[in-house]
């Protein structure tokens, strides 16, 4: 595991160089509302992304919506959402991180309102609330039926290109972090792929809002593999990676012929859709109290039974009974999605089974972002503060993105770096990409739903045979040894982390 501090070359011939009070990497959800909170607080803010476009995030693929206790909910309370995140989370969670970033619920909901994001209303014209699975209230607000994430970063995006305090830089990959004394951070470097250049960046704050990588996995609901390299300059600049084999997968992908699967969102369920087995049997209310609305581990892994079972390679969500209309306006990107695959879902079922989707674990932080290093900060699901213990409640993550974004503003250093001329240490990567094709495969077969000691052993074995045919790709294998260390460190089966004697795998 590489973990030197490789010393830092300045090229002059490359030189463009940016100042700021605070650099946030990603453009989620998490890093909008950072760059929007530090132009009111009066920083100057650059916000750098890999895409060209700001809305190429998994924030803006969020379907099902954002769960917060509100106000106006009376049959619900902190509490009760408090207390469904800790069962959710299989109790591993951080019970005063729980609370303070629940407790902010609220203000979030209304922050994001003041910026323009437009819920769906019901009737009385209060924003209409849903329930997802281990959910014991409805208490999810989504935008447009189910296409919550974009209608939810669409406004803010042109809120922030409004705002002339934010520097707006497309198309930039971070390549290195620089610390000075005592190895707070005094900048960083960008790769700008538009124009083939790197930035060089002084700035005595970075935010790492980088997302997960859940795309690490061979069936995934997303592609996010960038923030990998995120986490890897975090470890290399001294910040702790926490609980990477907590993965969440989710139950209900809809199974296409293509490895990236589109999520059948839980919301579906929580709207009263059925899970059958290849043989038309209901099998949830056999397993768990909550049946269908079960936590997603569970439901994951009765689904995966079911198809080695049955020997098929998914089972399917029934919503028959759900009119077409009824589905059409609630569920229209899912219905419309279906459809172009054949699939009326008013009169057929849908094939689903679990892809990877959410990381739970990520950079050590606390509530408000904070890492062991001075000056790096890291917001949403690049972090991991223990919110989401062992399995993430369903809409919480969206609401983690808003409440950090805003807090982490309230610890940034306030002493800005002077004109540094660089040569400091640097936590720096090569890139890689060659393996990650390997890499998918590794982490399905071995660190998935079902992981075992023997899956282990298995693991290191292949891994090291990777690393001798790619030795100049470190940031995936990297990851994947550091997840199956932090797999081993825990030796009982707890939320998303389920140990078996044997390992069993599903194509
Ligand atoms: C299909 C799907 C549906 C979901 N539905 C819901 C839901 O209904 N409710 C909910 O709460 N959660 C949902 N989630 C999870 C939720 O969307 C994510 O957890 C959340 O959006 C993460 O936001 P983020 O800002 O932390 O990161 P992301 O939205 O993932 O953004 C990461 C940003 O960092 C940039 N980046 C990454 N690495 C680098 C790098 N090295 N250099 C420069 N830029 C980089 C990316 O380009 C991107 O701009 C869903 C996820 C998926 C995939």
């Amino acid at each position: 595991m590489t973990t030197s501090r490789p010393s830092f070359s300045y090229d002059a011939s490359l030189n463009t160089e940016l100042h700021g009070d605070v650099l946030v990497v990603g453009a989620g959800l998490a890093g909008l509302t950072a760059a929007l909170t530090a132009a009111e607080a009066g920083l100057k803010v650059l916000l750098a992304f890999k895409p060209k476009d700001a809305t190429e995030s998994n924030s803006a693929y969020a379907q099902g919506g954002i769960a917060a206790y509100v106000e106006w909910n009376t049959p619900d309370s902190l509490e009760q959402h408090v207390q469904d995140t800790l069962e959710a989370g299989a109790g591993y969670n951080n019970e005063i991180v729980v609370r303070q970033i629940l407790a902010e619920g609220n203000d979030a909901i209304k922050t994001l309102m003041r910026y323009g994001v437009a819920f769906d209303l019901d009737p009385e014209g209060v924003p209409a609330l849903t329930q997802e699975a281990a959910h014991s209230q409805r208490r999810i607000l989504h935008v447009n039926g189910d296409q919550t994430g974009v209608g939810i970063v669409t406004p803010l995006i042109e809120r922030v290109k409004a705002t002339k305090s934010i520097q707006i830089l497309p198309y930039h990959a971070l390549e290195a972090l620089h610390q000075g004394k005592h190895h707070a951070i005094v900048g960083a470097t960008l790769y700008d792929s538009k124009h083939a250049q790197r930035r060089y960046i002084h700035t005595s704050n970075v935010v790492l809002a980088t997302g997960g990588y859940a795309g690490l996995y061979l069936h995934a609901t997303n592609t996010a593999t960038d923030g990998v390299q995120a986490l890897f300059l975090a470890h290399q600049a001294g910040a702790t990676l926490k609980d990477l084999h907590l993965v969440q997968f989710h139950p209900t992908a809809f199974v296409t012929e293509g490895q990236v699967r589109f999520l059948a969102s839980e919301s579906l369920r929580g709207e009263g859709a059925m899970l059958v087995n290849a043989d038309g049997q209901r099998f949830m209310e056999a397993v768990h109290p909550q049946g269908e609305l079960a936590p997603r581990d569970v439901v994951a892994r009765a689904i995966a039974s079911e198809m080695l079972k049955t020997k098929h390679p998914c089972v399917y969500l029934d919503m028959r009974h759900r009119s077409q209309a009824f589905l059409e306006h609630r569920f229209p990107n899912i219905y419309r999605t279906a459809l172009r695959y054949g699939i009326d879902m008013a009169t057929d079922l849908l094939p689903v089974a679990p892809a990877a989707h959410y990381c739970m674990g990520g950079i050590d932080a606390t509530w408000q972002g904070e890492t062991a290093v001075s000056g790096l900060f890291t917001i949403g699901e690049a972090s991991c503060t223990g919110l989401h213990g062992a399995n993430r409640l369903a809409s919480n993550s969206l609401l983690e993105c808003v409440v950090m974004g805003r807090q982490v503003v309230n610890v940034l250093n306030k002493t800005l770096i002077p004109n540094t001329p660089f040569g400091f240490n640097q936590a720096k990567y090569n890139n890689s990409s060659h393996s990650l094709k390997q890499v998918k495969r590794l982490m399905w077969q071995y660190l998935g739903l079902q992981r075992s000691k023997r899956a282990y052993e298995h693991l290191h074995t292949e891994l090291q045979k990777l690393k001798n045919d790619f030795p100049d790709e470190e940031v995936f294998t990297f990851l994947v040894e550091t997840a199956v260390k932090h797999a081993e460190e825990m030796s009982y089966s707890c939320g998303s982390h389920h140990i078996i004697e044997k390992s069993l795998s599903f194509k």
